[in-house]
């Protein structure tokens, strides 16, 4: 009955890996996909992650049973408390309903799905360009998509004009979709000024945040740091919406852990909204995997475990930070025609190279360089190894 089918196109981002895989070159480097590499090309798993796997094991109270529809209650208590701050009003006064999810896709797609039902404006706004899931996400989960001005291609930084200019001609009530920090793809961030700004602007025109945090503490290194934009909007007790992932941060990619957060206007509408977030998982998974999220509590809950973590998270960060360096420092070295200190301003781990896409297929054909066609490189795959090796393509992309 699927005889006549056509076959679906590649996934865009994870089909660059696809590529890859298939390419025999050794000297070939995977600069599409957005996950941590250490200095070996390794995927990492952190050793405070190990520690807690073995502490799991051995706990003869940890079962496989069914979580609630909601997921593990410690794991969204201490999630919230990670994102907003420990002393954050909205928890205190327990406005906030969370929600475990499957990882951040996860978390914005229930989100989307409950705007679509219960929210009285439909259209939300993301930035141009975005992380390539989001559109279809947003779309599929019933709601409007509709962009806004972010990146100016000119100076490989915000069109914060642009941005106000779109934001202001939304209608009010609009939805608009804001990363939280590390933009993907272009690592290019709204600095606080200009977040107070945006904060303003939306808050006046009753424009409701949608935060997707995929790199908290990956960007900078440090988890307050990274969640300051988040707290601003929490700060001014008004409504948000927040999508959390572990993926990054905690290197638990394939587990798929996170969390949906609803920062509501009282504690009595966040019981109703966690009531109604319940009605949209059931029928879509019933209910979360166990695994991912009791890793994350028992990190979380331990303060000698949680400090664990910040320094392994750190080295992750310092060593992205120091490939952009390296990056831009063999650019310089080869005289690459071209102004490269974006590499070095950008944050998190992506870097928008402004290559197009005739030399994105070029380093791809020459060098076995793969990436993604809009130019965006994963520094957390780059290593002092392959950094010149990408100069050297890069040089060659641009002067050819
Ligand atoms: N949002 C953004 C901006 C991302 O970059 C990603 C991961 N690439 C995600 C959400 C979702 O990732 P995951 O579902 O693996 O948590």
């Amino acid at each position: 009955v699927f005889a006549g089918l056509a076959q679906a196109p590649e996934d865009p981002i994870l089909g660059v890996t696809v590529a890859y895989n298939k390419d025999p070159s050794p000297v070939k480097v995977n600069l599409g996909v957005g996950a941590y590499r250490t200095e070996e090309g390794k995927p990492l798993v952190l050793n405070v992650v190990r520690r807690a796997e073995r502490m799991l094991i051995n706990n003869p109270s940890s079962v496989k049973e069914y979580l609630p529809i909601t997921g593990l209650a410690e794991f969204n208590k201490l999630s919230a408390k990670l994102i907003f701050g420990t002393d954050s009003p909205a928890i205190q006064e327990n406005r906030v309903a969370t929600v475990q999810c499957l990882s951040g896709t996860g978390s914005l797609r229930v989100g989307g799905e409950f705007l679509a039902r219960h929210y009285h404006e439909r259209t939300i706004y993301i930035p141009q360009p975005t992380w390539g899931n989001h559109p279809k996400v947003f779309t599929l989960a019933g709601l409007t998509v509709k962009s806004y001005r972010y990146y100016d291609p000119a100076t490989r930084g915000l069109d914060f004009q642009g941005l106000l200019e779109d934001l202001s001609s939304a209608p009010s009530g609009a939805i608009v979709l804001l990363h939280a920090c590390a933009h993907n793809p272009t690592g290019v961030d709204p600095t606080l000024d200009q977040w107070e700004q945006i904060r303003q602007l939306m808050r006046s025109k009753a424009l409701l945040p949608f935060f997707d945090s995929a790199y908290q503490g990956f960007a900078s290194g440090s988890l307050d740091k990274d969640a300051q934009s988040v707290r601003m909007f929490v700060a001014d007790g008004g409504e948000l919406l927040m999508a959390q992932s572990y993926a990054k941060n905690m290197g638990l990619y394939g587990e798929r852990v996170g969390a949906l957060s609803i920062v509501c206007g009282s504690a009595d509408v966040a019981v109703r909204v966690e009531s109604q977030l319940k009605l949209v998982i059931r029928p879509m998974y019933s209910n979360p995997p166990i695994h991912g999220a009791s890793i994350v509590a028992t990190i979380l809950k331990d303060s000698a475990m949680f400090n664990e973590w910040t320094v392994e998270l750190k080295g992750m960060a310092d060593r992205i930070i120091s490939m952009r360096q390296q990056l831009f420092d063999a650019l310089k070295a080869r005289e690459t025609p071209g102004d490269w200190s974006h590499i070095i301003k950008q944050i998190g781990m992506f870097t928008f190279t402004g290559l197009n896409s005739d030399q994105v297929a070029f380093m791809r054909q020459e060098y076995h360089i793969y990436m993604t066609s809009d130019g965006r490189i994963s520094m957390a795959g780059l290593s002092a190894r392959t950094a010149p090796h990408l100069a050297d393509a890069i040089h060659a992309a641009v002067t050819k």
